[in-house]
């Protein structure tokens, strides 16, 4: 299972895990400060891995990319 996130600035993908959700992360290629989602808004991306065994997007609004 996979979780990534894209930095706002640049939009680099950082690989998260469960324990990041509702901290903040500092991006490694531009060292932008965003906020990971809670598990709460995380819930439609968690169900989207269920099911697609693939890697899947959010930012830090909680939207999530397939
Ligand atoms: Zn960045």
């Amino acid at each position: 299972m996979r979780l990534l996130a894209r930095c706002p600035d640049c939009g680099v993908a950082m690989r998260l895990s469960l324990e990041d959700a509702d901290k903040r992360k500092r991006c490694r290629q531009c060292g932008r400060l965003f906020k990971v989602p809670a598990l709460e808004q995380l819930r439609k991306a968690l169900e989207l891995i269920k099911q697609a065994h693939a890697g899947v997007y959010v930012d830090e609004k909680g939207n999530v990319y397939g």
